[in-house]
């Protein structure tokens, strides 16, 4: 096997015990890059030569016999709206098109200080509003298991790269499914953490209620390894959670025999899913079952109010976050004639944001607006809380819930581009996770017409580690984390 192909977990045992080199792993990563990221667009900046120089330091103290966190050494693919001190950070826009963050953000150091290796930022939805990674400003990711394929969105380029053996381990955000719906595209394990499991210091915001931090990776127990690096309170996020990180490597294996699972009935037999998706996660029940778990159907009464209730606050929220993008302190700043400050900020505005982004400032400062506060934004904050109770009722009975993590395998590249509402139904088995703010669980489960097929294992807040447990347990007891691309 290539060095490519080998899990974190794989290569951290050859880097400890000498067999290979940290440099040794990253030049395979980058041999990787320069053969296949031409048909696969996943990066937007490459940083090979702190990349190489980083590895060779750590494999100097390794030699020196100095301890070194299980991580060091592996290499990392971040998405583009992470802080990076002295690497552009554009996230996929035209207004950061040429930032240059004079700090990092708090997982990028905290990866840096295991020994975690970035390999260069990766590509996105623009501002991370989107589920294909179609809408960023730069170019378009392809799919590794079909490059005439969408690979998910928005972390759509941190998938791409670890699915194709591109890097090793990614990290992504989640507002709505970005985490789990490109890992679900892709056939990969990536986990939204709770809402305050990870520190959002230094990621570009888009909406602050819901944005969370997490790792795409091959498989379960890489994922459990970067979770455990990320992880934690942080004091520059107030949000961050003071509770204490359990050992998410260590609750792997662990018996789940006896374990209660629910059906989240509207999210598996709801409109708009697929019958061959949801065949294949009602075989993964089976398979659930087989190992002990017993299941019952649990109703989520509130749950088809969750896209409305999403494309009100999400925008609502966008629209306050993204004013700051005025070209006058930093950003792209219009090089035409201008009148006065405002046409300074109409021009750069409207000549650096998207379409899709723009739509969603319109959208989102239309509900905040004073005649439509009420109707639109403090209700869809009712609703939320409606939704989120849903969740609490199933977890004082169940161990975790479990449905799709998108209604339908990738589609076509420009298949849905022009069907906003269509793109945004992608969502429809994750956004609920992101308003109740609880953790979940993309874990390959089988493949339609040779795509990749996700089910989704959703928990109460802060139990990443049962959620790990049972994908653990599953992906031991079956082989689809094993298959890779032909690419
Ligand atoms: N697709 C959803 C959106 O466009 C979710 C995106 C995300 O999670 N960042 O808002």
């Amino acid at each position: 096997m290539e060095l490519y192909q080998m899990t974190a977990w794989e290569l951290a045992g050859l880097l400890h015990s000498g067999e290979v080199s940290a440099r040794e792993v990253v030049a395979a990563c980058y041999e990787r890059i320069d053969a296949v990221e031409g048909d696969l667009k996943a990066f937007l900046t490459l940083t090979p030569e702190a990349a190489l120089s980083q590895a060779g330091s750590i494999d100097e103290r390794r030699k020196a016999g100095e301890p070194l966190p299980a991580v060091a050494g592996i290499p990392i693919a971040q998405k583009d709206l992470f802080c990076t001190a002295g690497v552009r950070t554009t996230c996929a826009s035209k207004v950061l098109q040429y930032f240059v963050p004079p700090y990092d953000a708090t997982v990028i150091s905290r990866c840096r200080d295991a020994g975690m290796i970035m390999l260069g930022k990766t590509n996105m939805d623009e501002f991370a509003m989107g589920s294909s990674t179609e809408n960023s400003a730069f170019q378009v990711t392809a799919n590794p298991w079909d490059l005439k394929r969408v690979p998910g969105g928005s972390s759509g380029g941190s998938a791409a790269a670890v699915a194709s053996g591109e890097a090793i381990t990614s990290l992504g955000t989640d507002t709505g499914g970005s985490i789990r719906q490109p890992s679900s595209l892709c056939g990969l394990v990536g986990l939204k953490p709770t809402y305050g499991r990870v520190s959002r210091y230094g990621v570009v915001a888009y909406a602050s209620s819901l944005d969370q931090v997490g790792p795409i990776c091959k498989d379960v127990r890489d994922t459990a390894m970067v979770l455990g690096v990320i992880a934690g309170k942080d004091p520059m996020d107030a949000t961050s959670a003071d509770i204490p990180v359990p050992d998410y490597v260590g609750t792997l294996g662990r018996d789940i025999s006896g374990m209660r699972g629910g059906i989240a009935h509207e999210l598996l037999y709801g409109e708009g899913i697929d019958p061959q998706v949801r065949a294949t996660i009602e075989q993964a029940v089976k398979q659930l079952e087989a190992l002990g778990v017993q299941f019952d159907d649990v109703s989520m009464p509130h749950a088809e109010y969750s896209l409305p209730v999403y494309y009100i606050i999400a925008p609502a929220e966008c629209s306050s976050n993204l004013a700051r993008y005025d070209g006058v302190r930093y950003g792209h700043r219009t090089e035409r004639e201008t009148t006065d400050i405002y046409d300074l900020f109409a021009k750069s505005r409207a000549e650096g944001f998207g379409p899709e982004v723009r739509l969603r400032i319109i959208k989102g400062t239309y509900v905040l607006s004073a005649g439509y506060y009420d109707a639109y934004y403090s209700k869809a904050l009712k609703v939320r809380s409606l939704i989120k109770m849903d969740f609490d009722r199933a977890f004082e009975k169940y161990d975790f819930l479990i449905c799709p993590t998108s209604p339908t395998v990738a589609f076509e590249i420009g298949e849905k581009a022009d069907d906003p509402l269509a793109m945004k139904l992608a969502d429809i088995c994750t956004i609920p996770v992101n308003l109740a703010g609880i953790p979940a669980v993309n874990v390959p489960c089988g493949f339609v017409d040779g795509l990749p097929v996700g089910m989704q294992l959703m928990g109460a807040p802060f139990t990443e580690d049962t959620l790990l447990q049972v994908a653990y347990a599953y992906e031991q007891s079956t082989d689809w984390h094993t298959r890779r691309p032909a690419l």
